[in-house]
């Protein structure tokens, strides 16, 4: 589990306070999204593909791009880390700590933009991996990366 840590001359980030009524009410006051910070969303995201079980400090379900970058700056003020959270099938406690949680799953899983020529594509943090793969099918381009759990995986994880 994450300990104290130093990330700058005088501040240190230390793990998050469990479901901390001041973070919920800033992030409820400032972010496009779902804000869980109940015990039971705490304990549903305490677990992932692995053997470990670590309650998170809350969890946020970013409803837009500006929605989750203001979650990470409202974090960095409170000096709560942040994590990113896929399909959470990840094997080794990737996605559980005493964190801000954030899951881009639920909305942010669009792609963006694709540029056939450049042979890239612009794509939201959400987006899962075989979804990417169909929209760029029409293209005959791939994105060559195929875990088993492909289907449930974002595409960045
Ligand atoms: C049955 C099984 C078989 C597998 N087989 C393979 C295999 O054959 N080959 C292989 O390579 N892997 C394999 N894996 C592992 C697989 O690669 C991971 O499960 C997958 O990459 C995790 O993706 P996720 O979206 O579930 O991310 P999570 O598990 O939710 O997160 C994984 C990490 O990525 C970070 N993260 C998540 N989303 C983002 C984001 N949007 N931006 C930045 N960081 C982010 C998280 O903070 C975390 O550190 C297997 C896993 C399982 C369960």
């Amino acid at each position: 589990m994450l300990d104290r840590v130093h990330v700058a001359p005088g501040r240190t980030l230390g793990p998050a306070p469990l479901g901390d009524p001041r973070l919920a009410q800033r992030l409820r006051r400032e972010v496009d999204g779902d804000v869980l910070f109940t015990r039971a969303d705490r304990g549903r995201y305490a677990t992932d593909a692995s053997i470990y079980q670590v309650e998170p400090g809350g969890v946020v379900v970013p409803c837009t791009i500006e929605g989750a970058a203001a979650a990470m700056a409202i974090a960095r003020e409170h000096g709560v880390p942040v994590l990113p959270r896929g399909g959470g099938t990840s094997q080794c406690g990737q996605t559980v700590n005493r964190a801000l949680v954030i899951d881009c799953t639920k909305h942010l899983r669009h792609v963006v933009e694709v540029d056939e020529a450049a042979r890239t594509a612009i794509v939201e943090p959400g987006l899962v991996l075989s979804h990417l793969n169909l929209a760029l099918k029409p293209y005959g381009l791939f994105y060559p990366w195929t875990p088993a759990p492909t289907p449930a995986a974002p595409w960045a994880a």
